[in-house]
């Protein structure tokens, strides 16, 4: 493996003989005409990559969700799906399911010497709207750890989920209505499967968390739901016997006979305030992220964000695996790669 061939610039980079792979970009200095773009999903601080004009790839649910969300059209774009490889040149890349939300990918890139993976936000446990994040063989991971902290271990989903329903359920019996205050697409979908599944209470969603669900609709994952903004949507809202969804920020719009909750792994650790809260992760916890690792036995593991300097100490000490914090390339580093190559 040549030096440098992994690192950030403003984006996750993997640089082969076949070109620059740039994954999730966050800036447009990585998203020069001779890249390969990648975006793992659809939440906003993945998608920049779409408003770039060079070549880019995702699952068709990622790019779905997004349009809705953007009311924007993707041009110059190509579809992956799970487990179909593609060619760029002699190089591979196979696209695998990461769990964290409808549409989310990992990608492992196949070169003739090396094999690397790149997993943005993962979960590696079935949820009502994914299936556990696939766990692929490689040489060198680059791997998120927004939970990497041992504090962060979350309960089983299942747990999770009953204390939600059986929560929704005595709000309303007080005469309030059970708020929900999440991410417009992964965990709204979520709460409203659940509660789809688990009760026959109707589920009331703002107009943004209803596109999303729309997406979710056309590619399988059935949900029933009414839109705030319809003469029933707003009956419903007045009454309060129903369970709403709606995004985190939006509480200035939400009725005083509102009981608000939050779903998210911080949970484990930070109250939410007046809010009931709830450890619902699309993410990984400590135990997940670290099973993951030695299971694809990657001896060279990379991490960014969150605790990446945490977590990279537990491995070394634990798994016996080189794990560092995602080094920064400079533009320098990558025109000398090129030059050798
Ligand atoms: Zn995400």
């Amino acid at each position: 493996m040549k030096e440098n061939s992994v690192g950030w610039l403003g984006g996750v980079v993997i640089n082969t003989d076949d070109g620059r792979m740039v994954f999730d970009p966050q800036a447009a200095r990585s998203m020069e005409r001779d890249a390969h773009i990648f975006i793992s999903h659809a939440h906003s601080d993945h998608t920049l990559g779409f408003h770039s004009s060079v070549m880019k790839y995702s699952t068709k649910e990622t790019r779905r969700i997004y349009e809705k969300l953007r009311d924007k059209t993707v041009r110059n774009w190509r579809p992956v799906e799970y487990g179909r490889k593609l060619r760029i040149g002699d190089t591979e890349v196979l696209p695998l399911n990461a769990g964290h939300m409808l549409g989310s990918a990992q990608f492992k890139v196949i070169t003739r010497e090396h094999t690397y993976v790149y997993t943005g936000d993962l979960n590696c446990v079935k949820t009502l709207t994914t299936e556990p994040a696939d766990i692929p063989e490689c040489d060198t991971l680059v791997i998120e750890a927004t939970y990497g902290d041992p504090n962060f271990i979350f309960p089983r989903r299942e747990r999770t989920y009953a204390k939600i329903v059986n929560w929704a359920l005595r709000e309303i019996k007080d005469g309030h209505m059970p708020t929900f205050h999440v991410y417009s697409s992964g965990k709204s979908q979520e709460i409203v499967r659940l509660f789809n599944v688990y009760t026959k209470l109707p589920v009331v969603c703002a107009p943004v968390v209803g596109k999303a669900n729309e997406a979710y609709s056309e590619s399988g994952i059935d949900l029933s739901f009414v839109e705030a903004d319809t003469t029933e949507g707003r009956a419903l809202i007045h009454k309060g016997n129903c369970v709403y969804v709606t995004t985190t920020g939006s509480n200035s719009r939400v009725p005083t006979h509102a009981s608000e909750a939050m779903a998210t792994g911080w949970a484990v650790r930070f109250g939410s305030g007046s809010y009931a809260s709830f450890p619902l992760s699309s993410h990984a916890g400590f135990d997940q992220l670290v099973r993951y690792v030695d299971r694809t036995g990657a001896r060279r593991v990379y991490i960014f964000t969150g605790y990446s300097e945490l977590i990279s100490k537990h491995l070394r000490r634990e798994l016996k695996v080189e794990a560092d914090p995602l080094p920064l390339l400079s533009q320098r580093s990558i025109l000398d790669f090129q030059n050798e190559s």
